[in-house]
């Protein structure tokens, strides 16, 4: 059988479905091919993101950040609780009921745009056409003018720790134990670490991050990064730098447990622990992928090879989200996938890779845009900076949520601002105003000419953004104008 299609995506993570649905949206006859199944065979769409990444892992950390509040934080405010206890499969059942209601949208989102879901894995062979094997092993082929592979990445496996999917996990698992593991070890204090750690820790595991790299956070602003370990070790997180696994066995007793041997600084260590994670990483997917024929071409690490639109060297065949190269970040293949759509449709769309915002998620969170301090330094680039702190920000202090700061680095000649660092309460939606301001060039001056409600945790980011130029009006500034 042979069904002809405008277009056909591969996979139905955030880059796929984006992608599939605006290109509905634009008229296109439209087929998402997607191989994630549930129980009862029935094809899920949402990918890793919707399925065991962002939601579900954002599910836990807000369940596990309520109970340290009603724990630690809600006498502060006088409200007193009784013995506070944590029923883990209750909060493993409420992140699944979000996780099902999500991935149905998608489902809903299918059928209102008329894109064609079809269950099965499908493999690009050459002349644009697509072969699906589905559940029981039986194939069909399709075609498109236009294919998008959207297949996604997997979580990095090393072979010193391999996932048994009982004492040794990888992030899915993470998301799935049944009770607080006693003694859990992080491997990578990388963004998907430090969450999952987080969580965890929060819950009342003794919890050691295992990482190899001697800086820790490395890709952030160096003064945000200080900050983040400092409250984060104070949180309770062990987070051992320089730690490089080289093995692990397990012990079966009554329970069982697992020893890591890993070196640092003063050679060979070993731990014990209930539980480990392994967060060393993400990686493309692209195992039977591709009819070599088909002419698709990887680079070195396994990313389809695309330019800065999106398309492959085969004229009609694009790859968008964490197949292709840059941040493996969900909204960065979103835009991918909005981008290839429209690009299909004749548009010039182009998405501006130099202001994806990042995220760690933990408390307090995380958040920037644009360049670091250290980028600028290297570069030689001469740049104000101005910060301030949440702990003499209003509505911070009224919320009892006062950690961290805003900084904000503006050129010293033209006063555009080059960078956004957050570490505080709700610094994804916070950063998400200096994106804003950045895509439409703002300089630190326009930012501090805007009005802010108050009280509010974004007048943090006014007021950071008039000490970039010597006149905040809450602090005293450090540089004088
Ligand atoms: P995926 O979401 O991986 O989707 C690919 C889809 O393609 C899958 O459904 C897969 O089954 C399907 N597929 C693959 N091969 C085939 C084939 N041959 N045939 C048919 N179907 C196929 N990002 C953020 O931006 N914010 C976060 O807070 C965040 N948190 C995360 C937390 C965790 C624990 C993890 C693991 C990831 C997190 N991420 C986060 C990353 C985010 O999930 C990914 O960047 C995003 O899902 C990538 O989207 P994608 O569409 O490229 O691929
Ligand atoms: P990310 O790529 O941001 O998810 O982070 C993964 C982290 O895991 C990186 O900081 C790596 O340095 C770290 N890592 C990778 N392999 C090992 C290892 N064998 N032991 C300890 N840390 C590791």
């Amino acid at each position: 059988m042979s069904n002809k299609y405008d277009v056909v995506v591969i996979g139905a993570g955030p880059a796929g479905y984006v992608a599939a649905i605006r290109c509905a949206q634009l008229g296109f006859k439209t087929a998402c091919v997607e191989k994630w199944r549930d129980d009862k065979g029935n094809a899920v769409y949402g990918g890793t993101c919707l399925n065991v990444g962002c939601i579900p892992s954002k599910a836990l950390l807000d369940s596990s950040h309520k109970y340290v509040e009603a724990r630690k934080d809600f006498a502060t405010h006088g409200i007193s609780t009784g013995d506070v206890t944590i029923d883990v499969p209750a909060m493993i059942a409420r992140k699944a009921k979000i996780v099902g209601q999500l991935t149905q949208g998608v489902k809903s989102l299918f059928s209102a745009n008329k894109v064609e879901g079809i269950a099965g894995f499908g493999k690009l062979l050459p002349g644009k056409r697509v072969q699906v094997t589905k559940q029981d092993g039986s194939t069909e082929e399709i075609s498109a003018d236009n294919i998008i592979l959207a297949a996604g990445s997997v979580p990095i496996n090393i072979p010193p720790t391999p996932i048994d999917n009982e004492t040794i996990v990888d992030s899915t698992g993470a998301l799935e134990f049944s009770s607080v593991p006693k003694r859990l070890g992080v491997i990578g204090a990388g963004v998907i670490g430090l969450e999952l750690g987080s969580v965890w820790s929060r819950l009342g595991a003794e919890v050691t991050v295992l990482e190899a790299m001697e800086a820790f956070l490395p890709a952030v602003d160096t003064q945000i990064a200080k900050e983040a370990q400092k409250i984060l070790t104070k949180q309770g997180l062990n987070i051992k730098l320089g730690a490089k696994v080289t093995g692990s066995k397990i012990n079966k007793g009554k329970t069982k447990s697992v020893t890591v041997s890993y070196t640092d600084a003063n050679g060979p260590q070993e731990a014990t622990f209930d539980k480990l994670i392994v967060a060393v990483g993400r990686r493309p997917l692209t195992e039977n992928l591709l009819d070599p024929a088909a002419g698709v071409e990887l680079d070195k690490r396994g990313f389809v090879i695309v330019n800065d639109s999106c398309a492959t060297a085969v004229p009609g065949v694009y790859a968008a989200g964490d197949i292709v190269r840059g941040p493996m970040l969900a909204h960065k293949g979103m835009e991918e996938g909005v981008m290839v759509a429209e690009r299909i449709a004749g548009k010039k769309t182009q998405v501006n890779y130099s202001l994806v915002p990042f995220v760690i998620y933990t408390h307090p969170e995380i958040a920037w845009v644009g360049k670091t301090e250290q980028q600028l330094q290297q570069e030689g680039r001469e740049y104000n900076v101005g910060t301030f702190p949440f702990s003499i920000n209003g509505r911070a202090m009224a919320a009892n949520d006062t950690e961290g700061m805003v900084k904000i680095l503006a050129d010293a000649k033209t006063d555009r601002v080059l960078g956004c660092h957050i570490i505080g309460p709700s610094a994804a939606d916070l950063v998400q105003q200096m994106v804003i301001a950045m895509e439409f060039s703002a300089s630190a001056e326009d930012v501090g000419l805007t009005m802010f409600s108050h009280p509010a945790l974004s007048e943090a980011i006014h007021e950071a953004a008039l000490a970039a130029n010597g006149h905040a009006v809450h602090m005293v500034n450090k540089r004088k104008r």
